[in-house]
């Protein structure tokens, strides 16, 4: 089956409105949803907000269910010229902007123990997940996606996070469910609708394009599901 992380209870619940034949699981403190989208077996959960949160969330589905692939659905901040407001970033791979170890003598963002700054994501998954977007008309970008425990909100740190791993979107989950993805061996893909610009205003944006953004992550799940 297709496994579906989202970190909100609205990005989540876009999806889990699509399903049928829903019935849910309830594993230690996560509540998995199981049902079919086009005929398709997925399963979705809510992991809530921060690595730890989405780290906890994706060992557990992997464990307890066979997964053809993970993937994690929401929004996030724009690190790009490319990507306004509702457009769709893709992951060519992930990183975590706030791991660093480089007093040691790391590079800044290698993740000890898997030696990787970019956790890569599954080719096969990104190419379905742009055909999904090409054939909605969507605007979008496939590149490094940058997770860290913190919501952008300056020009300052969304520069730094931009030049230090050549990103081109920001959010807080999508690097933490890639490295259980990465060392479980399962394919996943990073899909985030760009809710607000990451900068000084990313606080008020987000409230204001929210809803649009979650509406085109469900568009494309549903599309990449038929
Ligand atoms: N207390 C709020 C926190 C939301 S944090 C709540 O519980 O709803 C913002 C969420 O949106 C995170 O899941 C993150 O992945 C994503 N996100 C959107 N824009 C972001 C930005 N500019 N920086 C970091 N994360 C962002």
């Amino acid at each position: 089956m297709i496994g579906i992380i989202g970190a909100m209870e609205v990005e989540v619940n876009a999806i889990i409105d699509m399903l049928e034949n829903k019935k849910e699981k309830v594993i230690g403190p996560i509540t998995f949803t199981l049902g079919t989208i086009n005929g398709k077996d997925v399963v979705v959960a809510k992991c809530g907000i921060g690595k730890v949160f989405a780290a906890m969330c994706a060992e557990s589905m992997i464990q307890n269910f066979e997964l053809e692939y993970l993937l994690n659905v929401g929004v996030g901040g724009s690190l790009s010229k490319n990507l306004n407001v509702a457009s769709i970033a893709i992951s060519k791979s992930c990183v975590q902007h706030d791991m660093d170890t480089s007093p040691l003598g790391d590079p800044v963002g290698m993740i000890s123990g898997i030696n990787i700054i970019e956790i890569p994501a599954s080719k096969a998954v990104v190419w379905k997940v742009e055909e999904a977007v090409k054939s909605l008309g969507l605007d979008y970008e496939i590149g490094v996606i940058a997770s860290g425990d913190q919501f952008v909100n300056s020009s300052e740190k969304k520069e730094y996070i931009c030049k230090t791993f050549n990103a081109i979107a920001c959010e807080m989950e999508g690097a933490a469910i890639a490295q259980v993805a990465y060392v479980n061996k399962v394919p996943f893909c990073v899909i985030r609708a760009i809710s607000d610009s990451a900068d000084g205003s990313s606080h008020t944006e987000f409230f204001e394009f929210l809803k649009i953004a979650v509406d085109n992550s469900k568009h494309v799940i549903a599309k990449l599901i038929q």
